[in-house]
């Protein structure tokens, strides 16, 4: 253990149901200053469409992640030897207007960004996403994605709205935040309106992976090919925990039945490593339909994944 590094707090030095309210009870700062990576927070749920609640997701992932220990049993990864890594807290959305709550986190994470710094965000609905691509872009070009849900979240409006949980990536396609042809969307699945809801993601060079296509199997193989197809820049990785099976992931808002295990979740992140990853989310997460927490156990969890194969990351 490094001492030039921050590092969780540990649960023989304080009981886990004790202690700050960070994620993994890492130290706490304000801005994203001298740090390789962040977590923050992107409380908002204004943007969904069906059940409400993912305002309550980050209180509750860093809530759940109190768990968390600092080495991956699994990969080997030990992040916190290698990267400086705090909490920065949540952005302060604006409850009442979801265009300006999307401004607000545009400019936070342009703030983040200028400092070299890759931020893992703890949501919040799948709304946020598209302000970060924003900021993304002006920082790095256009990225490619690596997009985990039930949903291609391709909708032209909701409801007459241009910006909501089901258009940011209509939306980043179009303001051509998206490096298309280095694009995967995995776990689409359920009812939909018309087979476009998943041609069109197809007609702009995406690789749509549809859940049926990852049941029964490892998504191992599957990885090494979407290394190969969006390796060579930087690369997002955006995750709904609507991707997982209701069985694993039931707090969140439209559910989808058939999803993916949480083992093909872990598989999906590890099969990240090796990537330019420029940064990740964790959204969705409706703590008000999650009574057991184990949703939010999960979010937690896959956060301390995304940050295990972040580059700079030595596995021990
Ligand atoms: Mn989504
Ligand atoms: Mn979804």
């Amino acid at each position: 253990m490094s001492e030039r590094f921050n590092q969780p707090l540990g649960g023989n030095e304080m009981p886990r149901f004790g202690g700050p309210g960070t994620m993994m009870r890492l130290p706490a700062q304000a801005t994203a200053e001298g740090l390789d990576a962040c977590f923050v927070g992107v409380p908002l749920d204004i943007g969904t469409s069906n059940r409400s609640g993912t305002r309550f997701g980050p209180r509750q992932i860093r809530a759940e992640s109190a768990l968390l220990r600092p080495y991956n049993m699994a990969t080997r990864a030990a992040p916190f030897d290698g990267l400086q890594v705090a909490d920065i807290g949540d952005v302060a959305t604006n409850p009442y207007d979801l265009e300006k709550s999307v401004a607000i986190i545009e400019a936070a994470y342009d703030a983040i960004l200028v400092h070299g710094c890759r931020p893992l965000t703890l949501g919040g609905d799948h709304t946020l996403t598209l302000p970060v691509l924003r900021a993304m872009r002006r920082r790095h070009g256009p990225v490619g994605l690596i997009h985990v849900d039930a949903h291609a979240d391709i909708n032209e409006t909701m409801f007459g709205e241009r910006v909501a949980h089901g258009t940011p990536f209509r939306r980043a396609v179009e303001e051509e935040l998206l490096d298309t042809g280095r694009v995967v969307q995995i776990g689409l699945r359920g009812t939909g309106y018309a087979a476009d809801d998943f041609d069109w993601p197809r007609r702009q060079g995406f690789r749509v992976v549809q859940a049926e296509e990852c049941w029964h199997r490892s998504l191992a193989t599957l990885m090494a090919e979407v290394r190969e197809q969006v390796g060579g820049g930087p690369v997002y990785l955006s995750f709904d925990i609507d991707s997982l099976d209701p069985a694993f992931a039931p707090g969140t808002g439209t559910p989808e039945i058939g999803g993916l295990t949480i083992m093909q979740g872990l598989e999906i992140v590890r099969g990240c490593r090796g990537l330019d990853l420029v940064g990740g989310d964790l959204v969705e997460v409706s703590p008000p339909y999650d009574p057991a927490g184990t949703t939010a156990l999960v979010g937690a969890n896959l956060l301390f994944e995304m940050l295990c194969v972040l580059p700079g990351v030595a596995e021990r």
